[in-house]
């Protein structure tokens, strides 16, 4: 039936980059086989499940809906991809996204604009747009996202559907294409809270394969779906409610905080001034972690290479020009100039530096608050084209979610209403690290 909706909805929202329909239909057909043999089938039963285009996938092509790796077929799974296939997934497809994940609005695709299911003239946000418009179109019943500095959560909020990014080395990054590593975090974008709940059972864990994955127990997620937040102490920062936060999304932020308040949780505003850094710092140090990992597509081991070519350094150069799009670019430019010798501190390691205080000033938040209530998007989608020719504009979409990655910190996005032009509004709950669960126990309430 999902594929079904797939063939209704999909020409118009064009989420998906692959769809794997055979092998659906096949995996589909060994599970209903085992499940008739009463054999263990896992937690997902067969699920329909699509995958960001950043994962590897073992024999189906992983594109970062980049030129550059258009004919890429992993020899192998992403730990999460393992994770879900042992538990009788069944893979719907690979979803699009922008390029390399550098976006906000899957605009920067080089095949083609994932649209907004609620409005298809406006963006699904992104970068993980396709998985977010996926889940809104119910072309999937749940999808995996990446999160460098808001890619799951914004699209999340503009499509009206549950985001979560864990903390840093919660979910191994062993297979996802990497762009900025130390910022880097997979996760699911769900229906609901449970669903985003069930879905980090199963990719959480410690994984030899990624050394920065955490060796911490995981917790059974669902236990702290219980419909209470009394006495809970919630912080708001005042830096994130004010200028360039659109009227409405502020009004339903502030109606979901009295809400909570109503249940029993207290809630007060407070100031972290040094965030105003935050979206700077994220982009030189994502920036800089993008050329050094970008560096490996030179035409040589996988992916596109240039047709004509007179000897090596033309034959880089060349691949490297044809086979990235411009937003790809300007992050290699930006990120080479940022590391470079004679810049290297003023820049990079100036970034370090910061990095460290919004690291700093959240720890300290986290001493008198359980959780951080923010906006996470300071508007509700845009249309198709209205960014996209100002990149310091769009860089503006992640003022609210970039914080959370720099800090290593995990956050949810889940709706809190719509505004006057019927589109959602999304709501960023931020904990401290490794307590996804007061922030699912939060987000469950209020849902
Ligand atoms: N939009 C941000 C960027 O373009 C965040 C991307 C992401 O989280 N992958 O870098």
């Amino acid at each position: 039936s999902v594929l079904e909706r797939i063939k209704q909805v999909e020409d118009k929202v064009k989420s998906y980059i692959t769809i794997t329909e055979q092998e659906a239909l096949e995996n589909a057909k060994k599970i209903d086989e085992k499940i008739a043999k009463g054999e263990d089938v896992g937690m997902l039963y067969g699920l329909p499940i699509a995958l960001k285009d950043n994962l590897c996938t073992n024999g189906i092509k992983t594109t970062c809906a980049s030129k550059i790796l258009y004919n890429f077929v992993p020899p192998y799974d992403a730990t999460v991809v393992k994770k879900l296939k042992e538990n009788n997934m069944t893979l719907l497809g690979k979803l699009n996204m922008d390029e390399f994940a550098m976006g906000s609005s899957t605009e920067n695709s080089a095949f083609h604009t994932t649209r907004n299911p609620w409005d298809l003239e406006r963006v699904p946000g992104g970068s993980s747009g396709g998985s977010a418009a996926a889940v809104a179109a119910d072309e999937a019943f749940f999808t995996l996202g990446s999160d460098t500095g808001g890619s799951i959560r914004q699209p999340a909020s503009l499509c009206g559907v549950v985001g979560m990014k864990p903390t840093y080395g919660r979910v191994s990054r062993f297979g996802l294409v990497a762009f900025a590593s130390s910022l880097d975090q997979i996760g699911p974008l769900t229906k609901d809270v449970e669903d985003c709940a069930l879905a980090m059972n199963i990719i959480c864990g410690h994984d030899p394969y990624d050394a920065t994955s955490a060796p911490v127990d995981v917790p059974d997620f669902t236990k702290a779906l219980v419909n209470d937040v009394k006495g809970l102490k919630i912080g708001v920062p005042r830096e994130y409610m004010e200028k360039g936060i659109n009227d409405e999304v502020k009004k339903a932020v502030e109606k979901a905080l009295e809400l909570l308040k109503s249940l029993g949780a207290d809630y007060e505003e407070f100031s972290i001034p040094i965030v105003e850094y935050a979206l700077p710092t994220y982009y030189i140090i994502a920036s800089s972690e993008a050329s050094s990992n970008l560096a490996r597509y030179d035409g040589i081991k996988y992916g596109y290479r240039t047709q004509n070519y007179e000897d090596l350094i033309d034959l880089y150069k060349k691949t490297r020009s044809e086979g990235f799009g411009p937003e790809v670019k300007r992050r290699i430019m930006l990120g080479t100039y940022a590391l470079s010798a004679g810049y290297y501190d003023a820049y990079y390691k100036k970034g370090l530096q910061v990095r460290t205080l919004i690291k700093q000033a959240f720890d300290e938040a986290f001493q008198k608050y359980d959780v951080i209530i923010t906006p996470t998007s300071p508007t509700t989608a845009f249309k198709i084209g209205e960014r996209i020719s100002n990149p310091l504009e769009m860089y503006m979409s992640d003022i609210c979610t970039v914080p959370v990655n720099i800090a290593g910190l995990p956050a949810i996005s889940i709706p809190c209403g719509f505004d006057s032009n019927g589109l959602p509004i999304g709501l960023q709950i931020i904990g401290k690290a490794f307590d996804e669960e007061t922030i699912l126990r939060v987000a469950y309430t209020y849902e």
